[in-house]
């Protein structure tokens, strides 16, 4: 899969423990008591090692990005950076441009771990703070509380982290008596460089989902969400925050460089349970659970779970639905068809969209409708 690439500059490291799991969450998560860390750089070492002999991977004299993410990266404590830079190799990362983010958990970063974290060359940390409201951090079973975050971001820029992404998450029911607007502002207030905005989302197979499926709880109407995500982007952008994409907010040159490979769809390497790979045009995935991944990798066996090969007909429908989560959006000229132009210009009659120089760019209230806009579009380049 990797022969035919130069070799990979963008790695993610999948770190799946959390102290418990929150009823909202259906990621590959693993509950565990904070000391899993040999457990953890044994497997990801092992799944490495395999990669290079087994498929020729070769990891770039100097990497781009690293990307820590969870999970919780910040319960695998104050010495996992270290692990991470030993694993990847310390010569491989650093430079001026280097950008390396782990995801941390407010009530994990201390000024300890913020300092350990920072001397192994951590550039970036991407703090989950989501509410600054604590009967909406209870509802969402978050161990913080607001005072918490406050800490997190005073530890982060104590101990010199360059760069610091917020969290904040829209959509919780109404009746939790949230006021989103102070809220935005507060987390405005703490100075981040960066803010990504994601809305709740009911996962079925969740603590949550379950308990709206019976009707015990009850998820915020689709004008909530939509009202919250517009006031949050106006607030943003007013205090001088670049809505770069769908979810991130930066002020001047503090836009994330690892995830926009993603969109670029540059190759990158994922190590970890239930992590992704992508070598043009193939992407691979491992093995969701902890310990079926952690026993395929320690028998020197690959933890893949599947791969696929992606035809011409899905990488189109990618490349438009990454083009159109960006501010910079899609260029009219990949266009094919009369019908396409017209969808487009539905768009910008409706309010979903502007055309500014040759592209095409979802506003924020497009942005609400984005994968159906996509297919919409995909749909009228095929027909
Ligand atoms: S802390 Fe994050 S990853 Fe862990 S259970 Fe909660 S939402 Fe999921």
């Amino acid at each position: 899969m990797w022969t035919e690439h130069d070799p990979v500059a963008s790695v993610y490291l999948h770190a799946p423990f959390c102290a418990r799991r929150c009823p909202y969450c259906d990621y590959a998560v693993s509950v565990a008591g904070g000391h899993e860390l040999p457990a953890w750089v044994e497997a990801i070492g092992a799944e490495l090692d395999l990669l290079r002999s087994e498929e020729g991977l070769r990891l770039s004299e100097r990497l781009d990005t690293v990307y820590v993410g969870g999970g919780t990266p910040s319960h695998l404590g104050p010495t996992a950076m270290d692990a991470v830079a030993d694993l990847l190799g310390r010569g491989r990362l650093g430079g001026p441009e280097f950008e390396w983010t782990a995801e941390a958990n407010p009530e994990d970063l201390t000024p300890e771990l913020a300092g350990r974290w920072a001397q192994a060359g951590v550039t970036r940390v991407s703090l989950g703070v989501q509410s600054l409201h604590l009967p909406s951090l209870r509802w969402l079973g978050r161990r913080h509380e607001p005072r918490d975050a406050r800490g997190a971001v005073e530890a982060a820029r104590r101990a010199g982290i360059r760069e610091l992404t917020l969290d904040l998450l829209f959509g919780l029911p109404g009746d939790l008596g949230r006021r989103w607007r102070d809220e935005v502002e507060a987390v405005v207030g703490l100075g981040p460089d960066h803010v990504s905005l994601y809305g709740l989302t009911v996962e079925p197979d969740t603590e949550l989902g379950r308990a709206v499926a019976s009707g015990r709880e009850a998820p915020a109407s689709e004008d909530r969400r939509d009202a919250e995500y517009l006031e949050a982007a106006e607030i943003l952008s007013e205090s001088g925050y670049l809505h770069y994409e769908v979810s991130s907010f930066a002020r001047e040159g503090r836009r994330a460089r690892h995830e926009a490979g993603y969109r670029e769809g540059r190759p990158y390497l994922g190590l970890g349970n239930g992590a992704h790979s992508f070598a043009p045009p193939v992407r691979r995935w491992n093995l969701t659970d902890w310990a079926a991944y952690r026993d395929r990798c320690l028998a020197q066996r690959s933890p893949e779970e599947a791969r696929e090969r992606l035809d011409a007909a899905a990488l189109r429908l990618e490349r438009i639905w990454l083009a159109l989560r960006t501010r910079w959006g899609w260029a009219l000229e990949e266009a094919r068809g009369s019908r396409a132009r017209e969808v487009m210009e539905g768009w910008v009659d409706r309010g979903l969209a502007l055309e500014v120089g040759g592209r095409i760019r979802l506003t924020p209230r497009g942005w609400l409708r984005l994968d159906e806009l996509t297919v919409a579009l995909d749909e009228a380049q095929a027909g």
